[in-house]
């Protein structure tokens, strides 16, 4: 069965109809996937990869520039450590060896974001080569991704098209802002990923999840993939099953969340399972991912690593770094995120059907740090994976996304143990966090949220409903205990909430003795 999906050309006029899909399950019966991903992920040092300029996200655009990053003649690079520091620690946690000598190299080519009108990278001697992770997937079992090279590189400056939808089709001018020019990267690539078949979307989306999850452990990045300080590019290709040579490969970029990674391969997959099975082409070119419907479309044609025109940085010399300084890095490898879950695990006393759930719905660290910020294992545990992901659902993003940290679920937790709240309360103040009202405190104090202790203005209420109900206090002098609900829920609904039940029990069943 082939679906039909209108989309734009690449100046914006429709052309209908645009794309044929194939059935998933058609495309895993004919061809074999192969997948190879490229991550760059934003360093969160101070500066920039090659001058002293800040990189804090979001300031006044054009405010953190200098000659260096902006290009200016006679301007000298000096590399960064830290940076370099950084590139060794995630080649190290990636199985990768690290190079004696590396050298940077010129990338050539012209685009507006990019002043020097090349960009500084790494070619033929990245910094670390040859690695591996490997990555549990849903039903528990272990992937080995081949890491061909891991090297450093400058990031570009940021396009912004004014009028129209923010796409440069349609907009009326654009704007250039270069805080981002120099910003140091890493890029992160595979070998190709064969033999994963159905499963391709999946492994996909596991590796960018444990890649991301390991370089936060190892603190290099905030690893956000809403704010591009991690990116992905997705390669697919087909083969006809049992193929010796691989297909033509697309990339596509522009995939800026977990799930869309899996979504872009495997729309993909069908997108060019339906070209390749009606005798047609796959075009090697990059694509755009359409968050809106899920889709991809056509950008560039790709250009071959002979038209960037590579040589030899001439104005940085190789990086050298110290053997004795390699193995100190090594020294201070954290403890690694499946490590880390494993000795959870024992220390919890969890079945692994259960682990794999909290690890799969992006719950596990989020527990573990809430836990590690006093809360109890189980009750963090159960903030996050039931009103929390709630929550992260209607609001259309992922757990970790969410504004809220763990030390503050922690604090919301603390705050139901020490009697303050109940747990329906607990929840207002988690929205109130949530809707960016401040602290859980600042929220429970803003929202008068706290649980009434006071007896006097419980009986009150208790009073009230107890007059407005005869016939249950009869039934409550007459020993029918359970009737007492009834008047509970009338007093918890006049406090708004704010009573404590089990208090307003003992007052109601005094009241009838
Ligand atoms: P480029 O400069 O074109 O982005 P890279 O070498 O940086 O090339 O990355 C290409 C990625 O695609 C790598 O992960 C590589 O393993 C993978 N790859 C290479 N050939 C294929 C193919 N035929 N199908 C899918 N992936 C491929
Ligand atoms: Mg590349
Ligand atoms: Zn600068």
């Amino acid at each position: 069965m082939v679906e039909r999906v209108f989309a734009n050309d690449r100046i914006g006029r429709m052309t209908a109809p645009a794309t044929e899909l194939m059935e998933f399950d058609d495309v895993i019966a004919a061809y074999d996937p192969v997948l190879g991903m490229e991550v760059h992920v934003e360093l969160g040092t101070a500066t920039k990869m090659f001058c002293g300029c800040p990189t804090a996200f979001g300031a006044e655009p054009n405010t953190q520039v200098c000659p260096v990053c902006i290009g200016l003649p006679g301007s000298l690079p000096v590399a960064n450590a830290a940076a370099i520091e950084s590139a060794i620690r995630i080649g190290l946690a990636l199985n990768c060896s690290i190079r004696p000598s590396s050298v940077f190299a010129r990338k050539n080519y012209f685009y507006p974001d990019q002043p020097k009108n090349y960009q500084i990278s790494q070619y033929d001697e990245p910094i670390a080569y040859d690695g591996h992770l490997d990555v549990v997937l849903a039903d528990g079992t272990e992937w080995r991704v081949e890491i061909e090279r891991a090297h450093m590189e400058e990031d570009t400056g940021k396009s912004l098209h004014i009028g129209g939808t923010g796409r440069i089709h349609g907009a009326s001018h654009s704007l250039l802002d270069y805080n981002r020019a120099g910003v140091p990267l890493v890029e992160i690539v595979t070998r190709p990923i064969t033999g994963a078949g159905e499963r391709a979307p999946e492994v996909a989306r596991a590796y960018v999840t444990a890649l991301r999850d390991l370089l936060k452990a190892l603190g290099v990045s905030d690893v956000r993939m809403d704010q591009g300080s991690l990116r992905c590019d997705a390669n697919v290709s087909l083969m006809p099953k049992g193929a010796a040579e691989f297909g033509t490969r697309t990339e596509t970029k522009n995939v800026n969340s977990l799930k869309s990674v899996e979504v872009a391969v495997h729309y993909e997959m069908c997108r060019q399972g339906a070209l390749l099975s009606s005798g047609g082409e796959v075009v090697q070119e990059t694509r755009h991912f359409q968050e809106g419907d899920g889709t991809t479309s056509a950008g560039r044609r790709k250009e071959t690593a002979e038209d960037y025109r590579y040589f030899p940085e001439p104005d940085l010399p190789p990086v050298t770094p110290d053997p004795a300084w390699i193995e100190e890095l090594r020294g201070t490898m954290p403890e690694l995120p499946w490590v880390r879950r494993a000795r959870i695990q024992q220390e919890w006393g969890v079945s692994d059907e259960v682990m794999r759930d909290l690890v799969n719905v992006g719950a596990i660290d989020l527990i573990i740090a809430t836990a590690d910020a006093g809360a109890s294992p189980e009750a963090a545990r159960s903030w996050w994976v039931s009103f929390l992901a709630q929550q992260a659902n209607s609001r259309n993003t992922e757990l970790a996304s969410l504004p809220i940290t763990p030390a503050q679920v922690a604090r919301v937790i603390a705050l139901v143990d020490e009697g303050k709240l109940t747990n329906k309360l607990a929840q207002q103040v988690v929205v109130g966090v949530l809707d960016g009202e401040g602290e859980p405190d600042e929220v429970v104090a803003a929202r008068g949220l706290e649980v009434v202790r006071d007896d006097s203005a419980l009986q009150q209420a208790v009073d009230d409903a107890l007059a407005a109900n005869p016939d249950i206090v009869e039934k409550i002098r007459g020993g029918k205990v359970a009737a007492a609900g009834k008047i509970v829920g009338d007093v918890m609904k006049a406090t708004r909430g704010q009573a404590d039940p089990a208090r307003v029990k003992e007052l109601v069943l005094k009241a009838c003795e």
